[in-house]
């Protein structure tokens, strides 16, 4: 039976999107058919659709991640009627993702929907929320612990920055949010944040060691904020690197790592090992207040994909847009 896709073509212009019908057999090699309920409009996303080189063969369907439910696996470790979820790997780049009815994906790739959230939730939460943890993580690691001081999170308003901040604050960590858009304040405030703080004041270039104030920060910007924040970065604290909103490059020196011994954690969610996986999506079932993460969320159906990817680009979404793949 065939099954509504959005489907990328290259054209001289660019990428072009279009909504159509695809067949099963249409569906790329793997071992896992998933019935797609629910997928997302992240920022890479946006750069896929805007033609940044993100998707590396066409015609693609493209959205990075994906959950739904298995309608045939020859894997064993996955039985129709799963609930599952699939977050980066090829999808949107050399595999058909999450803007389709219908994916079929290696089974390495997918992870079980955690037993006490449904497919919709774990969406909710999608890539944002699960780089997020990613990088809570790698605080944790790093030895950052609630009391120690502020955690910083940049890009507030995003996806990344929306759930980071729901997160620390409930594991009880006093979080400073960064943002261009103060209007949202009521919005931070009741994800968690305790203090607001422009983000003009990180994005301008600065010293190389500055006042200290972070004992943490998750940071979604890059560029000279993500120079600032390791400037500022307080003795032996850490900082997650996860986007480059603002660039990619990294404007910094040395001094903060020899100086204050602070701790850098790159962070990738794409290509993570399956172990990660499965702890960052379990700590998002115990740590995560669902009830804050409704206000994070906008529903779309597939149709409305296009322009949600424009306006993320354009910095004009707050939280995390939801795509029901059915509507
Ligand atoms: P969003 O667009 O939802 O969030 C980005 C936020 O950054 C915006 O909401 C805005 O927050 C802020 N921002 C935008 N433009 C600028 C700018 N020029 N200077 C400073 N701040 C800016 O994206 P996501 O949350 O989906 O992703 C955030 C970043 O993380 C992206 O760069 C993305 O590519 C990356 N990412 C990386 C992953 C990985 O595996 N490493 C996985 C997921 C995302 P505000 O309005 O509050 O200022």
């Amino acid at each position: 039976m065939s099954f509504r896709a959005l489907r990328a073509s290259k054209t001289d212009q660019g990428v072009s999107v279009a909504l159509t019908h695809l067949e099963p057999n249409d569906l790329m090699a793997g071992d896992v058919t998933i019935a797609v309920e629910w997928s997302t409009v992240n920022y890479k996303d946006g750069l896929a659709l805007a033609g940044q080189r993100i998707i590396q063969t066409f015609p693609l369907t493209p959205g990075i991640d994906l959950a739904g439910t298995v309608t045939d696996s020859s894997d064993a470790r996955y039985a129709v009627g799963d609930k599952v979820l699939v977050n980066g790997w090829g999808l949107s780049q050399t595999h058909d993702g999450g803007y389709a009815e219908l994916a079929r994906v290696p089974g390495d790739w997918v992870v079980p929907v955690p037993a006490a959230s449904s497919t919709r939730d774990a969406m909710a939460i999608g890539t944002a929320g699960y780089t997020a943890m990613l990088a809570i993580l790698a605080l944790e690691h790093a030895g950052v612990a609630p009391g120690q001081g502020d955690v910083l999170v940049t890009g507030a308003n995003g996806g990344v920055g929306s759930i980071a901040i729901a997160l620390l604050s409930g594991l009880g960590h006093r979080v400073v949010a960064s943002t261009g858009r103060r209007e949202e304040e009521a919005y931070l405030k009741a994800l968690g944040a305790s203090e607001i703080i422009d983000r003009a004041e990180l994005s301008a270039p600065g010293g190389m060691i500055q006042k200290e104030r972070w004992a943490g920060a998750v940071d979604s910007v890059g560029s000279h904020t993500l120079a600032n924040v390791l400037a500022q970065t307080r003795y032996r604290g850490a900082v997650a690197a996860c986007g480059l909103a603002q660039g990619i490059d990294l404007p910094a020196s040395v001094a903060p790592f020899i100086l204050r011994n602070i701790t850098l954690a790159g962070i990738d969610s794409v290509n993570a090992p399956q172990a990660a996986r499965l702890e960052a999506w379990r700590r998002l079932a115990s740590d995560l207040d669902v009830g804050k993460l409704a206000s994070t969320v906008t529903e779309i159906g597939l149709a409305a994909v296009p322009d949600a990817a424009a306006a993320i680009l354009a910095g004009r979404i707050r939280g995390r847009t939801l795509v029901n793949v059915k509507a």
